[in-house]
């Protein structure tokens, strides 16, 4: 967990929840609302180490209690998991005995119950029941997707912390700290709207070989060879894989942007910036106007796609519009 990537993909959540340390003015209850992927439970381990460190700059998330907080072995730190459909009575009673406990060290406690809005209607009662008793130093984080679907009661308990989506560029800035390089962080922060999916496209090895294959085909024709044999040469099995396909039309249709961005002279939205190179070769090669025409055709296949067309001829007729390239100048 970086707190800074943390604090700066979520901003607001982080004010509200900075000024309430600062002012003194904590809430027993909190509810972390947002979509999935917005981080809120990272959220709530930062605040359970804001808590619980002791280091003049809390959380130091290097400590005894932090490290203890980031590997979820600390005492004072119970989470409530959704262990099937939904949250049940029996999960509150755990935490609240878990709680009872002489075991627990000195300071404050903190729970996080993950998809709160799962709880079913005994839980949320048990939940009531337990936020209603006095702890002084006990605080409640609730995460969820859709706080209104949790009674109105505990609703009105909690102090809402909204999370918001993560924009493109802090998806980029989380995978670079994670230590993936930059052209393929770039990447996978466009092409998913998840931090998650977007670490999972990555991981999903692949996404490394298709820029390879894209470039060699962008290359292929800032060299006057044929794009058409170079996808044959390079990618041979791709067709195989309908989910290869799938994602490898979507690295070409954003090569094929950072052409037009490359003719337009914007390059800070450049993905392939490494390639920079073959970039300009072909922005000097091509008119905006055709390098636009072939994006349309990538989008058509990418469309297209969804109706089983043969996906090999439909690259194959890409390929060569692509070679084509100078006659279309006209
Ligand atoms: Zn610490």
């Amino acid at each position: 967990m970086e707190i800074d990537a943390l604090r700066e993909a979520q901003k607001e959540a982080f004010k509200t929840l900075e000024n309430s340390f600062k002012k003194n003015r904590l809430s027993h209850a909190y509810i972390f609302e947002g979509d999935a992927g917005t981080m809120k439970f990272d959220a709530a381990l930062f605040f359970a180490a804001k808590l619980l460190c002791q280091e003049t700059q809390s959380p130091c998330m290097d400590c005894k209690q932090c490290n203890r907080i980031k590997n979820m072995t600390h005492p004072n730190l119970y989470v409530v998991k959704l262990r099937k459909t939904e949250i049940v009575k029996e999960d509150i009673k755990a935490l609240q005995t878990e709680f009872s406990k002489t075991a627990l060290e000195e300071g404050p406690k903190i729970y996080i119950i993950e998809s709160a809005e799962r709880m079913n209607a005994y839980a949320q009662n048990a939940l009531l029941k337990f936020l209603e008793e006095p702890h002084s130093e006990t605080y409640a984080i609730l995460l969820s997707e859709d706080a209104n679907k949790m009674l109105p009661t505990i609703q009105s308990r909690s102090q809402r912390v909204p999370f918001h989506r993560l924009s493109e560029s802090s998806i980029e800035k989380h995978l670079l700290q994670e230590g993936f390089e930059q052209t393929q962080a770039r990447l996978a922060s466009r092409m998913r709207a998840t931090l998650e999916d977007a670490k999972a496209l990555l991981e999903d090895v692949y996404l490394e070989e298709l820029i390879d294959i894209a470039h060699a085909i962008y290359d292929a024709l800032a060299t006057n060879q044929s794009a058409l044999i170079t996808l044959h040469n390079e990618a041979d099995q791709l067709f195989n894989d309908k989910e290869k396909v799938d994602v490898f039309i979507d690295v070409l249709t954003h090569y094929q942007k950072d052409l037009i961005y490359g003719k337009i002279n914007n390059h800070n939205q450049m993905i392939f910036a490494e390639f920079i190179e073959t970039i300009e070769t072909l922005c000097e090669k091509y008119s905006l106007n055709y390098l636009i025409h072939v994006l349309e055709r990538m989008l058509t296949i990418k469309v297209r796609q969804r109706n089983h067309i043969n996906m090999r001829l439909a690259f194959d007729n890409l390929m060569i519009a692509l070679e084509r390239g100078e006659a279309y100048e006209k």
